[in-house]
């Protein structure tokens, strides 16, 4: 399909917008009337910079208030009209957007409607343009498409046609499914934007909160297909009024909107058709791309921090007192293996290396994170057909050459295949001196469960968006904590079986635990490796023993358990003990301890869950909850 997007979802000039637009490989661009009024050449030039740079202007948008009004008042609108028309000329834009009045003095009567978008048909036909009327989901009287369709239908011209935006039906939760009964040569032009669910007026959703498909929460993959149902052959627009991508560097924004595009064409495969239900949609008269399918994940293979000889030591230091045992020397490089029950860590101090650029952009930080999977060279084809740049390392004889992506913060994604050995085969690089006993403190069964990562505002759409579609995670549940200093927002990734999760953590507040870790870091970083143990009791006490520091937990805490849960004597006792957080749903319990954190940057969190406690979510927010204060207070 053509795939273009609208100006004012890229921040800057004109020039550096239609620039970033060409080099996420857009085939077209809507241009905004705002974003025109700022050059300083003409609308010709316009058109040559963007023919320069391979780009067609499919549209001009908007035009306001042309609708429902007066006999003088349609006089004054259609010269204007002709002026808008000179300019589209220029550009070489061959269609315009009209969207409905959102006038309160407008009027609602079909048939003037129609008689006055007739009019405004014939002028443009008399150019050789064509005319898109597009329900603005605020505008007082014809806010929907089945309305803005009626006055389509009934003016009958072959120069006026509709324009859908997924955001105006979504957002007043409209059936889209009618759509597919449409005309498809009727519907002139698709734009497509999703939102998060949101407490607010509709005008200021729209203005500030769209984001791009994958990003939010719209059911997006219905309504495209309803559109492509419908036999709409157009190319998929994307039209995103964000505050965060207004300020925004254009080009990764203009990346994350072509990979939100790739990825809904791809979930266009698996829509049934909505009129007949034919699976796949043979029935939908485009090309689709069609990547190699999500990866199948098994868990993390390792986590790779980046140090200097310095932090090295102390981290290492650290790791021992929570269990791990050095257990390698990489064959060729400065690079030490750490490991316990399932969990392995990799301190990398190899000097001139991505992992020594990341240390000096961000300080000790996990700098690289291994998936498990069971098709390594498929997940970097998909990562890469999703837009996403390859990293090569320098790599010895005899070494494993694994495959690595550039994840959104600049750190490295490797894709490990579990039939090189096993999720550990990677150890094959490393002279191995121990391998650890089943005895270390978190058990021998311990594996990673979840990793929390901090981001900086603005963030959390471009990685809700390289999960879902790099990855094939869905977002789960988000939830809001209530840092002593601010709110944090979290939101949970998860792959299918659950074997991969991420929360993803936000925080506007400049003094909350997550937000301070953001600053730390120079941007986003992991903050907790969560590992799941099969007793947590038990590895609490070996902690303990080995003089790992813990993160204590106020008695108040415990005095609330007591009141809140039937919970036997001895298990209330052991739980104060070890400063152990404890939940139970009707299916299970959960058992969650946190270490402190290593210079105020990250810690380990360990959990168990009893019986089929699979909730990361909602029931879990008191444990981050009291466990982030603590974090911050243990920090000052
Ligand atoms: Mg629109």
């Amino acid at each position: 399909m053509r795939r273009c997007i609208a100006t004012v979802s890229l921040s800057g000039m004109l020039r550096e917008k239609l620039q970033a637009a060409a080099a996420a490989r857009f085939d077209g661009v809507e241009i905004f009337e705002n974003d025109l009024l700022q050059v300083p050449g003409t609308p010709r030039e316009v058109r040559r910079i963007a023919e320069d740079l391979g780009l067609t202007i499919d549209l001009f948008q908007p035009f306001r208030d042309f609708d429902g009004v007066s006999p003088t008042q349609l006089l004054r609108n259609l010269e204007r009209a002709e002026r808008k028309f000179d300019v589209m000329q220029e550009l070489g834009a061959p269609l315009i957007l009209v969207c409905t009045n959102a006038q309160p003095s407008a009027s609602g009567d079909i048939d003037l409607l129609a008689e006055q978008m007739h009019q405004l048909a014939e002028r443009a036909a008399l150019r050789g343009l064509r005319v898109g009327y597009e329900a603005l989901a605020w505008a007082p009287k014809i806010s929907r498409f089945g309305q803005a369709w009626q006055v389509v239908q009934k003016a009958n011209h072959p120069h006026l046609g509709l324009v859908l935006d997924s955001f105006h039906t979504l957002a007043l939760r409209d059936d889209p499914l009618p759509i597919a009964d449409l005309p498809g040569e009727k519907i002139f032009f698709l734009q497509l934007a999703d939102a998060p669910w949101i407490d607010t007026d509709v005008l200021s959703h729209s203005r500030h909160y769209r984001c791009f498909p994958g990003q939010g929460e719209f059911e997006m993959a219905r309504f495209t297909a309803a559109v492509l149902d419908a036999g709409y052959t157009g190319p998929l627009s994307l039209e995103i009024f964000n505050d965060e991508f207004r300020a925004a560097p254009a080009r990764p924004t203009a990346a994350d909107a072509m990979r939100s595009l790739l990825w809904l064409e791809e979930q266009m495969r698996s829509v049934p058709s909505l009129k007949t239900g034919v699976p796949h949609g043979e029935s939908r008269r485009v090309q689709l791309f069609d990547p190699p399918s999500p990866p199948q994940l098994q868990g993390w293979s390792f986590i790779e921090f980046a140090v200097d000889a310095s932090h090295a030591e102390r981290l290492s230091a650290f790791l021992r007192t929570i269990g791990f045992k050095h257990i390698g020397r990489h064959r060729s490089k400065a690079v030490d293996l750490y490991g316990q029950g399932e969990v392995r860590v990799v301190l990398n101090l190899e000097e001139d290396s991505f992992a020594r650029a990341y240390f000096e952009a961000h300080g000790v930080s996990a700098c690289a994170t291994a998936l498990a999977t069971t098709d390594a060279l498929a997940a970097l084809g998909r990562a890469e057909a999703l837009g996403c740049t390859r990293m090569a390392g320098r790599v010895g004889q005899n070494e494993l050459n694994i495959p690595a992506v550039r994840a959104p913060d600049g750190s490295l994604l490797y894709f490990f295949d579990v039939h090189s050995g096993g999720e550990h085969g990677f150890e094959a690089d490393f002279v191995l001196d121990e391998q650890p006993a089943a005895d270390t403190a978190f058990g021998g069964q311990a594996r990673i469960d979840h990793v929390v990562q901090v981001l900086p505002a603005g963030q959390v759409e471009p990685w809700t968006l390289f999960y879902r579609a790099v990855l094939g995670l869905q977002p789960t549940s988000s939830m809001v904590m209530n840092d002593p200093y601010g709110i944090i927002k979290s939101r949970v990734m998860e792959s299918r079986d659950r074997a991969v999760r991420y929360a993803l953590n936000v925080s506007e507040r400049a003094s909350t635990s997550t937000a301070r870790t953001v600053s730390q870091f120079g941007g986003a970083g992991v903050q907790q490796i969560a590992v799941a143990v099969p007793d947590l009791v038990a590895t609490a006490r070996r902690l303990k023993a080995l003089g790992a520091s813990l993160l204590p937990v106020p008695g108040n805490y415990y005095d609330d358990l007591e009141a809140k849960y039937d919970i036997a004597p001895a298990l209330l006792a052991t739980l104060r003990e070890f400063g152990i957080f404890y939940d139970r749903t009707a299916d299970g319990e959960l058992l969650q301890l946190y270490t402190t954190p290593f210079e105020d940057r990250f810690f380990f969190g360990l959990i168990e869950r009893r019986g089929n406690y699979q909730d990361y979510g909602v029931a879990n927010a008191p444990f981050h909850l009291a466990a982030l204060a603590q974090f911050r207070e243990h920090a000052q």
